[in-house]
């Protein structure tokens, strides 16, 4: 896997290629300890008022909240070695897949100094492999490596927070280091090189930080949390089974949709190659947390609350969630795909029937289909679904509707992000698309 040659534009040293950072992201110094702090106590939070033990009540007294204190104190209760060791396992395992499993190489967008990375499309097969791998595990072991991982949930939650930081830590060092000569400078991200060590380490100082061929940003966005939250799903229907005898109808609507979810990104795995975090955003404690820790232990909250609180749904709304979530999945992909397929090949004479304005970046916006009933209809998709998956688990408790109200938050900054970007390179073509559709989310309603 060779990078493709790079063409180097005059004058193109370290100082041009990588400006001062003047516009920070998230409030700059303040957000970045805002953020991480906030989404460490989130974890802790949801942990330790969300379990087996504790039931699941939203802490609103002090009682409550010295009880969390007092846990999360207790720090030897969850900070351990063998889950550590089999968390570096789990990674290191992925990481080999990476290298060694066959797929086709794809070339990423043109970065500033001329360059494209190439990138393998081996995550489905990874994931496959993978699953084949558990399948023996379970016929060797049966289920107790399952009912292990749901038990020691926490245990391993700390441990990819652990290794994600690591992780961050040294890939902010590293974009430090000098290039040998004659090659090229390290490529910052653009909001990443603000001089501000806290900042640049939680938004992500080198743009693309490899070890050899193995592209780390790209890595951890698809492999070991995506796949770590399928296992973690897994591990609770069983660890349900084990205990009632049977998975509840509210445990498959939790767990099916969200493991379409991640076997869809898989399969269109060459498509993050486009997205900002790929594109714009430097690999720093942001994605490497959010990949690592975050996606997997609260995207899998669902499943983890019914293992221990199964909900139990009468034919029709058993129905009704379905058909929301294959609905919203519907809108999620076919917009999506549309859009993909029209960046991919405008001139597709499957597209024919689709209007678009030219602009004069040299790029073409769609007025019509998906993306001319809202500025940003897939969005709308993504949380629908996402709102399903909590439906699921009923209405005892307002904590497992965390994803929804984070995600809309995500969602809306995402939304403020991108519709900056696009004003920016489409200037007043921007305010005609926008005239042209003028809603952001939901036709006729905003
Ligand atoms: P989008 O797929 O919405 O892409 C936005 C880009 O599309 C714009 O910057 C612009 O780029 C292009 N574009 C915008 N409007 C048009 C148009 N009318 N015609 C053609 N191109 C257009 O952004 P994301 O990468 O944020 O989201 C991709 C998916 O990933 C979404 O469904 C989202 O919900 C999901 N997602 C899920 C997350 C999770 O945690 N589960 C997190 C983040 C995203 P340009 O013109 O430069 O090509």
């Amino acid at each position: 896997m060779e990078k493709s040659k790079p063409s180097r534009p005059p004058g193109n040293d370290g100082a041009q290629l990588n400006p001062r950072t003047t516009h920070r992201e998230f409030f700059g110094f303040p957000g970045s300890v805002a953020v991480m702090t906030i989404t460490t106590i989130v974890l802790y939070v949801w942990n330790f008022s969300c379990s087996e033990a504790t039931g699941c009540q939203l802490p609103v007294t002090g009682s409550q909240w010295a009880a969390i204190a007092a846990h999360a104190a207790d720090y030897r209760s969850y900070l351990s070695l063998e889950a550590l060791a089999y968390y570096v396992l789990w990674w290191s395992w992925l990481a080999m897949l990476y290298f060694v499993i066959p797929g086709r190489t794809v070339q990423g967008v043109t970065l500033r100094n001329g360059q494209r990375l190439d990138y393998p499309i081996n995550g489905l097969s990874s994931f496959l492999v993978t699953l084949c791998t558990a399948a023996m595990v379970h016929s060797k072991f049966g289920i107790a490596p399952f009912l292990w991982i749901a038990d020691h949930f926490f245990q391993l939650a700390a441990a990819s927070y652990i290794f994600a930081t690591t992780q961050a830590m040294f890939v902010y060092l590293r974009s430090f280091r000098r290039p040998s000569s004659g090659a090229q400078p390290v490529m910052l991200a653009l909001a990443g090189n603000s001089g501000n060590p806290v900042y640049d380490f939680f938004i992500g100082r080198e743009l693309n930080p490899r070890i050899g061929t193995l592209d780390l940003k790209y890595f951890n966005e698809l492999r070991p949390g995506i796949m770590g939250w399928v296992l973690l799903n897994v591990s609770f229907a069983i660890k349900q089974q084990h205990t009632l005898g049977y998975i509840s109808n509210s445990m498959w609507l939790a767990i099916v949709p969200q493991i379409c979810y991640c076997v869809d990104t898989l399969l269109f795995e060459s498509k993050v190659l486009t997205t900002m975090d790929i594109t714009t955003d430097g690999f720093g404690w942001m994605l490497s947390f959010g990949d690592l820790t975050w996606v997997p232990v609260m995207y899998s909250l669902q499943a983890r609350y019914l293992a221990f609180h199964p909900v139990h749904h009468s034919t029709i709304s058993t129905v009704l969630i379905a058909v929301m979530g294959l609905v919203s999945f519907l809108v999620f992909r076919l917009s999506n795909s549309e859009k993909n397929a029209f960046r991919t090949n405008p001139n597709d004479p499957s597209l024919s029937h689709l209007r678009f304005i030219k602009t004069e970046s040299g790029s073409k916006l769609l007025i019509s289909g998906w993306w001319g009933l809202a500025r940003h209809i897939n969005y709308t998709g993504d949380w629908m679904y996402g709102l399903a998956q909590c439906l699921a688990t009923g209405f005892d408790t307002p904590m497992t509707y965390f994803f929804s109200a984070y995600f809309l938050v995500l969602l809306l900054h995402r939304n403020y992000r991108d519709e900056c970007k696009c004003r920016e390179k489409y200037k007043k073509d921007w305010d005609r698309y926008c005239e042209q559709v003028p809603y952001m989310f939901i036709p006729y309603v905003i």
